[in-house]
Order: C-alpha cells, then structure tokens, then sequence
C-alpha cells in the first residue's frame, strides 16, 4: 500500500489540535496500536507547534503537513516557510529554547526524536523549517 496525503492550513494555535486529528485519521488504515498513534500524534503535534509559536511573527503564515504510508511505514514533513532556524544543532539540544521566559522547555525535538524513529530538520535562518520523520507502524517489542 502506497498513500500520500498533503494539507496546507494556518499557522495558528487552533490548528495544532486539527493536525493530530489529521495524522490519527490518516494512519487509521494501517491498523496501527493506540501506542503509535499516540506517538505519531505527538511527535507531529510537537512540529506543527514549533511552527505557530516560533516560525512566523504577528504577520502569520502556513504550515504544509505531508505523510506517505508505505507499507508499514509512516513518513511525515511538517515545512514552514517563516524565520528558520540558524544553528539547528542548538535547537535540537535538550532543554534549549529561545523563548525560556514563556512556558516552553525545550524539549519538543527532544520528543520528536524519541517517539519517532528517523528525525532531520532542514532549515536555514530566513528559509523556513522542514521537519521529517518516520516511523515503522508495527510496535517494537521494548
Ligand atoms: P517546547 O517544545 O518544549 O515547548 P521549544 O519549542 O522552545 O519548547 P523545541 O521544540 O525543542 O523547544 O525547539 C527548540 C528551538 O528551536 C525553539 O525554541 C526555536 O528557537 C527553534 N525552532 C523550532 N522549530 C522552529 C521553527 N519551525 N521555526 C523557527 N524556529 C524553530
Ligand atoms: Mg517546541
């Protein structure tokens, strides 16, 4: 089975709530376990959030939310087309955030890579952000 899926929406608080639904209903066909959905919704959650708080200023933007089943593999991109990231080595740090006074810890590429199997971000400062992960759908014995 081969099946790709592209959605473009807002990059507004609203929609971090939608995209989990979007990956979940999406991933439905492959049968997978509450197990991984949940971190698929998460680790996608996590993106599309990086995307409305840290991506565009007042102006706003979109965000593109891509994912291709392949068998029992799931790939999914979240891009932004907003401020980049300059030293993404230091995004990807536990626990750094450029924006420490809020309620952010820093710890959502730390997530990401965590409950998904692959994660690479391409990003440059003023060339927006893309995020891609993977995931086998079939849960691992831990
Ligand atoms: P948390 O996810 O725990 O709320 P956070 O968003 O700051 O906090 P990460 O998700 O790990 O932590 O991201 C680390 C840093 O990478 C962010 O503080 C931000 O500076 C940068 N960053 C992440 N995603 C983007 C993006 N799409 N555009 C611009 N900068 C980003
Ligand atoms: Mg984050």
């Amino acid at each position: 089975m081969h099946n790709h899926m592209e959605l473009t929406f807002s990059a507004v608080a609203q929609n971090e709530a939608f995209a989990r639904m979007v990956i979940s209903a999406f991933l439905m066909q492959a049968n997978p376990t509450l197990t991984v959905i949940s971190e698929v919704r998460t680790a996608v959650s996590e993106a599309v959030t990086n995307a409305v708080v840290h991506a565009y200023g007042a102006q706003g933007g979109n965000i593109v939310l891509r994912a291709t089943l392949s068998g029992s593999r799931v790939d999914v991109e979240v891009e932004d087309f907003g401020c980049g990231i300059a030293d993404i080595d230091q995004a990807m740090q536990p626990f750094y955030t450029s924006q420490p006074d809020t309620e952010r810890t820093g710890m959502g590429f730390v997530l990401m890579q965590s409950f998904m199997d692959t994660l690479s971000v391409h990003s440059a400062a003023g060339n927006g952000t893309i995020v891609k992960m993977s995931k086998s759908l079939e849960e691992q014995p831990s």
